[in-house]
């Protein structure tokens, strides 16, 4: 058995100071728990945001992370779905108010009473969360997911947020054979977006600052790539997309970017900038057109999204690193610097 009471973890002791090992104490594992031992998480931008408190204040000690991937080590007594050895993965949260019109339909993420983040986030009994930077994680087993076999859990650990954030909108407003989907931005979710899309059957194009990156964006599944930093990109794609993923966490001129659809296309954004935008409303009424947002996924709809990328041999592309290097990895993130995601190794906490 596991000792719940000194699980190794990463933890930022306090807003905007360096991560540093420590240990942690888990519940015990409850009827409906399952015990994990996470192999992997991934970094998420969000992590650094919230680490930082550039989203709000945080609750400290924080051990971060919502890209999570591991093996259950331990059952509860009431357990139906898991068995010791399963492969899962847990994402953004770990619990819901599970009797709210959206938790019926498998919306999770849009709870009314909010959902019990992964970490930075407080169960129902007051305890604070603490994230996959750790060795082990115990989570009800309504709140985890499946791992198929076929995808390395290395890579699987970034779809359980990058790759559900995307997925969702792109399968919300119907991405596939004859949608022409725009990704802005080519980073942790913008890869995922251009892998996913290209999957489902759309014809992508990434809309990046620059042209750096242009061969990773045609190998990753993209069919035209183009810098934003040109001004002949936007008399150039005027009318031109059903769809824009927009993962960019800082703010864009939006009435540019809504020129770039079609009637009745959508401009959907899954980053999130600390600061509010504006846009001037003939940019949508001139062509019907949709400014929407779009937050993670259900614990059904990230299961389909795992299972679909089992299907279609898409994983995310990682940098695995040590826990000693979570902090240099931030800056590399933050200078966007990374190539796609990091996942660190829990093996080295
Ligand atoms: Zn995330
Ligand atoms: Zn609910």
């Amino acid at each position: 058995m596991t000792s719940l009471t000194a699980i190794p973890a990463y933890a930022a002791p306090a807003p905007k100071a360096p991560l540093e090992r420590t240990t942690i104490a888990r519940r015990t594992v409850g009827a409906h728990d399952i015990l994990i031992e996470i192999k992997f998480a991934g970094i998420c931008h969000s992590d650094i945001h919230q680490a930082r408190e550039g989203w709000g204040k945080g609750i400290f000690p924080m051990v971060p992370g919502h890209e999570i991937a591991g093996v259950v080590t331990e059952t509860g007594s009431a357990v139906t779905r898991y068995a010791v050895g399963d492969r899962v993965g847990v994402g953004c949260f770990v619990d819901s108010c599970r009797e709210c019109e959206y938790c019926e339909q498998g919306l999770e993420q849009y709870c009314v009473q909010g959902t019990v983040a992964t970490y930075n986030g407080r169960e129902k009994n007051g305890e604070p969360t603490y994230g996959g930077y750790s060795t082990h994680l115990v989570v009800d087993e309504k709140y985890a997911l499946r791992i198929p076999e076929g995808i390395a859990l290395d890579e699987a650990a970034p779809l359980l947020c990058a790759g559900i954030t995307t997925y969702s909108p792109l399968r919300h407003w119907n991405a596939g054979p004859g949608k022409r989907v725009a990704v802005v931005g080519l980073g942790g979710l913008g890869h995922m977006a251009v892998k996913l899309a290209a999957a489902m059957g759309a014809e992508v194009t990434v809309l990046s600052q620059s042209l750096r990156k242009k061969d990773d964006g045609l190998r990753l599944g993209a069919t035209h790539y183009h810098a934003t930093s040109d001004e002949a990109t936007f008399k150039e794609l005027r009318g031109s997309f059903d769809l824009i993923i927009c993962t960019v966490g800082a703010p864009l001129p939006l009435d540019s970017y809504l020129s770039l659809l079609r009637v009745d296309g959508a401009f959907v954004n899954v980053g999130a900038p600390e600061e509010p935008n504006s846009l001037n409303m003939f940019s949508l009424i001139a062509g019907r057109k949709t400014l929407a947002g779009s937050s993670i996924g259900g614990i059904p709809e990230t299961q389909e999204m795992l299972d679909f990328c089992t299907e279609h041999h898409l994983g995310a592309d990682i940098e695995v690193i040590r826990a000693d290097q979570i902090n240099e990895a931030y800056e590399r993130v933050l200078a966007s610097d990374v190539r796609y995601r990091f996942v660190i190794d829990t093996a080295t906490i």
